[in-house]
């Protein structure tokens, strides 16, 4: 039986729906270094959620190694919406200039998606750089053939993202298209994160701490795989991209803009002080919940035990 003395379940509507959901939820946990969170999606098994506890401990209990730079850049998150909120999503993004737009969503047609990429590119203006993530959803020949047309729409794609499941898939859509391929998924949920490396699959890998196992765990992948990484969130509170943060301060090189605005999708956080983007950047600092924001933000009776729950499934047996 696990004990989780001052832990903390909070949820909170989503502004727009995203990756399915229209809440999202988790545990905030505290130990001598601070908050860590614990938010596994509700689709990842207690085998895969451990990672996501271990993430968890080494925020509360150890914290971070050193930063190397105090700010990191973070693009805007654009969902599966419509030409007009999208273009109002990066105008209120805080400066961001780069935007990752959600593509392939069910039901949606490549119309769509070109107008939602055409309003995108108008609003950030000619400098302003778009990346495209498909969730695995696309099969080569769909991949190869939107691609062409969303790079038009886009007025050029910087990357696009995880275009198709598998890791075999990557590498033939990267073969046949100039848009460089970032792997997502490939890495996240892969027991064997190099195989998208021995297979040339990606251009870009994208790590997320929680999936990974911690900010030390995540900068040994980015380290074993030799490419240029994007750290983003699953969609974490303040404390949990406060780990992100942490991962992205801490690597040798940042050439791209972090995914890890995304509390901006939120109603309500966990904290009086998000950690939302000012000028495109993210300040490298710990957050801590506010009382406010905690009562505002705890979640009802059932997603508690549905969490406490799933926090001992997933941390029987880890310590004594
Ligand atoms: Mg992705």
């Amino acid at each position: 039986m696990v004990s989780l003395p001052g832990a903390h379940v909070w949820s909170t509507p989503l502004r727009s729906r995203f990756r399915g959901l229209e809440v999202r939820s988790g545990v905030l946990v505290r130990g001598p270094a601070g908050w860590g969170e614990f938010s596994p999606f509700w689709d990842y098994s207690d085998h895969e959620a451990r990672r996501w506890w271990a993430a968890a401990r080494e925020a509360a209990d150890d914290g971070f190694p050193p930063p190397v730079r105090d700010r990191v850049p973070v693009n805007v998150t654009v969902p599966a919406v419509g030409p007009e909120r999208a273009a109002e999503i990066v105008r209120a993004s805080g400066g961001c200039t780069t935007a990752k737009v959600k593509v392939a969503e069910a039901g949606q047609s490549a119309g769509e998606e070109a107008a939602r990429l055409e309003a995108v590119r108008a609003a950030l203006g000619p400098t302003g750089r778009v990346r495209i993530d498909a969730n695995g959803a696309w099969d080569v020949e769909t991949a190869v053939a939107r691609l062409r047309l969303l790079d038009r729409a886009a007025g050029g794609l910087e990357y696009v993202e995880q275009p198709c499941a598998r890791v075999e898939e990557l590498a033939a859509v990267r073969r046949a298209v100039d848009v460089p391929v970032a792997a997502d998924e490939s890495i996240r949920r892969a027991e064997d994160p190099m195989a998208v490396v021995r297979a040339e699959a990606a251009d870009v890998v994208v790590l997320k701490v929680q999936p990974l196992g911690g900010v030390r765990a995540a900068l040994r992948v980015a380290e074993e795989t030799g490419l240029p990484v994007v750290v983003s969130s699953a969609l974490e509170s303040s404390v949990g991209i406060a780990a992100g943060v942490a991962l992205a301060a801490a690597l040798p090189e940042l050439p791209y803009a972090c995914g890890l605005a995304t509390v901006q999708l939120f109603e309500r956080d966990v904290t009086d002080d998000p950690l939302l983007p000012v000028q495109g950047f993210l300040p490298v600092r710990r957050v801590a919940p506010s009382t406010d924001a905690l009562a505002a933000t705890r979640a009802d009776g059932e997603t508690q035990r549905r969490w406490y729950e799933r926090v001992r499934a997933v941390a029987a047996g880890e310590r004594p």
